[in-house]
């Protein structure tokens, strides 16, 4: 039984499970290989001159893996709710886990399968986002979403930075108090 459940390995879902896994939450990456981040080129991401998607996506996997983030393959079909949290069906087995974020980019149809509530998207090219509150909260309490599928703008460091503020959030509600990660220079 995992604390966190993360659909998604690009910026949003990576960067979430950064900051669960160096909570000391643990922490697993369900992803399918398919991000847009990978055919990227990348100059305006805050702090980093440029970059290219796959190093910035590869980085941020290693980043999370660093501090206990379990990275696996495979094809989320069904986030189902249990008795103590939630199952996430893949094409390679079953993850329990007490939270979920759904991090999976321009695709909506994990959420719509799974019974959670989506919209029209907003910005441009994404056809179908997941209805969150500003805490990144479902409609199911427990299933939150991050990142382009959330609705935020398409850039890498919005869409990290959402899938932060979303690992945060439940971190905080994990903790019953508001969590900070500042680590300060030797
Ligand atoms: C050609 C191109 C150039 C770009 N250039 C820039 C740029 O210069 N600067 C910039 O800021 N942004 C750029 N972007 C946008 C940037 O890549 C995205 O905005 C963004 O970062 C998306 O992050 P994400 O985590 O929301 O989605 P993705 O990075 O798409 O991650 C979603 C992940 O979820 C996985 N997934 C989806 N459904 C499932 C499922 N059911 N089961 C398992 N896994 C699943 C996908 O395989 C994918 O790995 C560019 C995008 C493209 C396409």
């Amino acid at each position: 039984m995992y604390d966190v459940a993360i659909i998604g390995a690009g910026p949003a879902g990576a960067s979430a499970a950064l900051f669960t896994a160096k909570a000391g939450k643990q922490t697993v990456v369900i992803d399918n290989g398919q991000s847009v981040t990978r055919r990227a080129w990348i100059e305006n991401h805050y702090g980093v001159m440029e970059i290219t998607g796959p190093d910035l996506v590869d980085t941020g996997i290693k980043q999370a893996e660093k501090f206990g983030a379990n990275f696996v393959q495979g094809q989320a079909k069904n986030v189902v709710k249990t008795g103590n949290g939630f199952k996430v069906e893949t094409d390679q087995g079953e993850y329990e886990a007490a939270h979920v974020i759904i991090a999976t980019g321009m695709w909506a149809d994990l959420a719509e399968q799974s019974g959670i509530n989506t919209k029209p998207g907003t910005e441009p090219r994404v056809k179908t986002i997941i209805d969150v509150d500003s805490q990144g909260q479902t409609n199911v309490e427990g299933i939150w979403a991050a990142g382009t599928v959330a609705g935020v703008s398409m850039h890498t460091i919005i869409t990290a930075g959402d899938g932060a503020k979303v690992a945060i959030n439940i971190i905080s509600k994990m903790n019953g108090e508001r969590y900070v990660d500042h680590d300060v220079k030797k």
